[in-house]
């Protein structure tokens, strides 16, 4: 087991990955600011801001991915499983009074893609797993019959593990609450690539509050981890004319990938 899987299981460590990622995220939490989004302080979240966790995490929009801060585990379907064990049944936002099933995330422990979406919908809260829906059918035609991978290769989760009732946005105070996770799991993946899926996964990846719109397309890092953002697929389903975006973008990531682009009818 990792140091940071060691940590996670105590809940000591739980502490520090929120500190540790509330410090990470100081810019973000500016920009939500800066827009008018309510953001709780430190005090708020009974977080002692002075204690020392080391340097935050390094995430800049156009960066060249560096190099891995951590290296991949050998087992990282045991260290999910530590994860998931560690989330339990968890009650740590308000979102857990409404939802019925919390949704990890499912692929391949050793996937080198990993797309990240928003938050469950109603179908994925009442199966599990993440992207069931139509919007979810629309992302496995992305990877499968567009970049020509199997939705099983891949590890495809969100944000937060619970849906936001009437599917209304994530709020700030949930995503604090919900980060250390993804965090976790994305520690033990280590994707080569990460995807943003809609406004705020990439917000949340590249630790910044500018509109989708511009940030599309736009190779970032998340801790050394290229991230590409792009559309939500259920933003495709109202604008099908986005598609052709989306698409230019998963051309680069198969670039990223060392793969070949597919042709047209290919
Ligand atoms: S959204 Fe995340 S932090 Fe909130 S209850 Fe669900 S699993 Fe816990």
């Amino acid at each position: 087991m990792s140091p940071g899987k060691a940590r996670l299981a105590t809940g000591a460590s739980e502490r520090d990955l929120i500190l540790a990622d509330l410090l990470a995220h100081g810019r973000f939490l500016s920009g939500l600011s800066s827009i008018g989004v309510p953001v709780p302080s430190a005090a708020a979240l009974k977080v002692d801001a002075t204690a020392g966790t080391g340097a935050p995490a390094s995430t800049r929009i156009g960066a060249p991915a560096g190099d891995r801060p951590e290296p991949r585990t050998d087992d990282p379907a045991a260290a999910l499983a530590a994860i998931r064990a560690d989330l339990g049944d968890c009650r740590r936002c308000k979102l857990a009074s409404g939802r019925k099933t919390i949704v990890f995330g499912q692929g391949n422990p050793r996937a080198e893609l990993m797309f990240v979406g928003e938050a469950p919908g109603s179908e994925e809260d009442e199966q599990g797993l993440a992207f069931v829906g139509r919007a979810g059918q629309l992302l496995t035609d992305i990877i499968e019959k567009g970049m020509k991978m199997k939705r099983s290769d891949v590890w495809i989760g969100n944000v937060l593990k619970c849906r936001p009732p009437q599917n209304r946005n994530p709020e700030p105070d949930e995503i604090l609450s919900c980060q250390p996770f993804l965090e976790a799991q994305i520690r033990t993946i280590r994707p080569r690539v990460l995807v943003g899926l809609g406004k705020f996964a990439a917000h949340w990846l590249l630790r910044t509050a500018e509109p989708i719109s511009r940030l599309r397309g736009r190779l970032g890092d998340h801790d050394g981890i290229p991230v590409m953002p792009t559309y939500h697929p259920a933003y495709l389903l109202r604008n099908p004319g986005a598609k052709k975006d989306v698409w230019e973008d998963m051309k680069t990531v198969l670039g990223l990938l060392g793969r070949p682009v597919p042709g047209p009818g290919e």
